[in-house]
């Protein structure tokens, strides 16, 4: 399983050098620990050893978990591990995979609001993504555009500008 703690410090109350030090500089969060510890207790369960979590963010009533790989391994079948996930963080939880389609994995993110489209632009000599969404989707974002931002960001390895239109 690939996750952003490693195995040992999965099953130990400690972190290791490497695992304090990605903490510290902030490449790992309190939640992508708990999140990764969760994680290794579902795998003795369900078998998600082919699964990877790269981190998670917290958007207060649903904690979306982020994937480099399948999404469906992380929702098992029948959506057992995303729901033993979910019990034991006591929240609602979202898988959003980070490759493949970038278009669709906005829009799994931001649904039902709705993506109009994607545009790279450039400001300042740097290139950008411009997500446009609705005017009238705004109501409906989970997300504050800001965090959307930083969120999508992080997984596109672009600046991300989010616009209403
Ligand atoms: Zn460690």
């Amino acid at each position: 399983m690939q996750t952003p703690l490693c195995s040992k410090c999965a099953w130990s109350e400690s972190l290791c050098s490497t695992c304090s030090a990605k903490r510290a500089s902030g490449a790992m969060s309190n939640l992508d620990i708990e999140v990764s510890r969760i994680l290794y207790k579902i795998n003795e369960q369900h078998n998600i050893t082919m699964a990877q979590f790269s981190h998670a963010a917290d958007l207060g009533e649903v904690v979306l978990v982020f994937t480099p790989g399948e999404a469906g391994l992380l929702i098992g079948r029948g959506g057992k591990v995303v729901s033993a996930l979910s019990s034991a963080l006591g929240k609602r939880v979202r898988i959003v995979t980070e490759s493949g389609d970038a278009r669709k994995s906005l829009e799994d993110l931001i649904t039902p609001a709705k993506v109009l489209g994607i545009n790279e632009v450039w400001s300042d000599g740097k290139e950008k993504m411009r997500v446009r969404l609705a005017k009238e989707d705004e109501p409906y974002l989970k997300v504050k555009p800001a965090h959307l931002e930083e969120l999508v960001s992080r997984w596109m390895g672009k600046p991300i500008e989010v616009v209403f239109e």
